[in-house]
């Protein structure tokens, strides 16, 4: 392996979800080769995000503007928030087009009781209070049907439900063990309309 610089490069690439060793070299030669049109272009890219996009406080969204432009879209229902674990699921609703025309809360991950994520992990708080204080009367829980997803889903219910809104979850549609951005729009969209109450 070449210079300390490179290997500093495919150290840092190799930190990136679904990149080991070989394709961070791969992908270090790639831009190597490609220095005006990938490599600076890609630089400068990954410098403006990391100065300008931050979580929005209201939701968890990533934005250039806080709070984030769904939260501030006056056109969105305030009162009517889907739950999503990743900033995917959102990007997965939104890539659908117009089928959502709420507001989003985005956890940031599952309780995984083996791994000790907690309630307090995922902000939970935050989003009972959101529910509590903006007077929000529907709950939409679009968390999966993976094993975490539905944990997740009945324990949000339980926390909500003495709250007084009316709490959903996506209908069928929904593959067991699949994740939402993995689903095409119609599934998606059929899945939205399909809702059910669960408390
Ligand atoms: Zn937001």
């Amino acid at each position: 392996m070449a210079a300390g610089e490179i290997e500093r490069l495919v150290r840092l690439l190799a930190k990136l979800p679904g990149l080991g060793q070989r394709s961070a070299q791969r992908a270090a030669l790639a831009m190597l080769k490609r220095r005006d049109t990938v490599m600076l272009p890609l630089a400068e890219a990954l410098a403006a995000c990391a100065r300008n996009v931050h979580p929005c406080s209201v939701c968890g969204n990533l934005d250039t503007v806080q709070p984030c432009a769904i939260c501030r879209d006056p056109a969105r229902d305030a009162l009517t928030l889907c739950v999503v674990a990743e900033l995917e699921d959102l990007w997965a609703l939104e890539r659908a087009g117009g089928i959502f025309a709420g507001r989003y809360h985005v956890l940031g991950g599952t309780l995984k009781a083996l791994d000790g994520i907690g309630p307090e992990d995922l902000g939970v708080d935050r989003l009972l209070r959101r529910v509590e204080e903006q007077g929000v009367t529907e709950v939409i829980l679009a968390l999966g049907a993976t094993v975490d997803g539905q944990t997740t889903s009945h324990y949000l219910a339980e926390r909500l439900q003495p709250l007084g809104c009316t709490v959903t979850r996506l209908g069928r549609g929904v593959p067991v063990g699949g994740e939402l951005t993995y689903l095409d729009e119609g599934t998606l969209e059929a899945a939205l309309r399909a809702r059910q109450r669960v408390a």
